[in-house]
């Protein structure tokens, strides 16, 4: 009998799910025991209902495809863990239920992000926001953590480490996602190709709040946001994976560019926990004129790394810069790995 954590995914055929498929393979610590999607795609194993489905480059893992797809019931999935890739129109009652069965759900969908008791966490950022797990009132051991928006990731991570110094006053961010951002099959190919389209629903919004809950602090039982000002313009682009990102910052100190790259360097919040799923150097910086650029860059550190580029003088803000995060993976499947890791070092698993 295996002595690994059992896990369910929820979502399991979509973009993110197949993510997460690919990224538990093997995973020292978690074994995806279950498979959870719509009524339409349960009652078949996992590599039947991903027939012309399975969009990634390596194959289904044998053990995983030979699983019976089931609906999202909780009584019939017996999991400790549940990473959520579910549709967010769904997404939110599914949850619930689980964390109420005593399931710790790890969601990267948006319907709990904002919660009062809910940490939106980045393990490198705000682990102390894990707190607020210990007032959520699921009972059995059950709760629900977060992680980010796929386009808030990469800038939340390159602004951190200079907020915790200086404090970032003010943002000004543009953005250039990846289809693989809008699920599958996503955006229609007549739509995106030879165009880029000048709006995603909701994401700048998102891009808006949750840096300032990311950014902020949990004191006395609540979170407190960041004073942080975030402008967002979202656009879809025709890369499949990788949101590349244009950010214009403005420092609550005069500080040299060399202070802020040796700032990224040194930033290893994480080295002595040894996570799993933690790259070892959590930003990289790219001194070529022309980087990160989504082909060459999104794979740094299997996916998990951010990528930084081009910081220069901006006339508005004082800094800009260029980042690039992978989406399906730092921006959602190995973001939330990487905080089951963190919760099960942390004692909450
Ligand atoms: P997707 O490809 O459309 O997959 C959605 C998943 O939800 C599928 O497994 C689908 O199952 C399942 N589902 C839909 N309706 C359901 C229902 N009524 N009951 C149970 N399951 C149902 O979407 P995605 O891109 O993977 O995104 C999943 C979530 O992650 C969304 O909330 C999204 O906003 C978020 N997210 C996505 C990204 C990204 O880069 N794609 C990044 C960060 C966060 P069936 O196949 O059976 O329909």
């Amino acid at each position: 009998m295996s002595q690994k954590i059992q896990c369910a995914v929820l979502g399991a055929t979509g973009a993110v799910g197949q993510r997460f498929i690919q990224l538990l393979e093997g995973h020292p610590w978690f074994e995806v025991t279950g498979v959870c999607a719509s009524e339409k795609s349960a009652g078949k194993s996992y590599a039947e209902a991903m027939q012309g489905r399975w969009k990634l480059p390596t194959p289904i893992p044998r053990e995983v495809g030979k699983l019976m797809v089931q609906e999202c019931d909780p009584a019939k999935v017996k999991v400790r863990l549940a990473f959520s890739g579910l549709d967010s129109n769904v997404a939110g009652p599914i949850e619930e239920a689980f964390a109420r069965a005593g399931v710790g759900v790890i969601s990267n969908s948006k319907n709990h992000r904002m919660d009062a008791d809910v940490p939106l966490l980045v393990p490198e950022i705000n682990a102390a926001h894990l707190d607020a797990v210990k007032k959520q009132k699921f009972g059995r051991g059950g709760f629900i953590v977060t992680d980010p928006n796929c386009s808030t990731i990469g800038m939340v991570m390159a602004l951190a480490p200079l907020h915790e110094k200086w404090g970032v006053e003010k943002v000004s961010v543009v953005t250039m996602q990846a289809v693989s951002g809008a699920g599958y099959p996503g955006v229609p190919s007549l739509d995106i190709l030879d165009n880029v389209v000048p709006y995603i629903s909701g994401e700048e919004e998102k891009m808006e709040t949750e840096a300032r809950k990311i950014l902020g602090s949990w004191k006395d039982g609540a979170f407190k946001d960041a004073a942080v000002t975030v402008s967002a313009s979202c656009n879809r682009v025709a890369t499949i994976d990788g949101h590349l990102e244009s950010v214009s910052f403005a420092l609550g100190k005069q500080v040299s560019a060399e202070e802020i790259k040796a700032t990224w360097r040194d930033w290893k919040p994480l080295k002595a926990l040894k996570l799993p799923s933690a790259p070892e150097q959590p930003i990289v910086y790219r001194e070529e004129l022309d980087r990160p650029q989504p082909r060459l860059d999104r794979m740094e550190a299997k996916g998990m790394g951010v990528v930084v580029g081009r910081l220069r003088p901006c006339k508005l803000l004082g800094w800009k810069m260029s980042v690039l995060s992978h989406n399906t993976i730092r921006g959602a499947a190995g973001a939330a790995i990487l905080n089951a890791e963190l919760l099960k070092t942390k004692g909450y698993v």
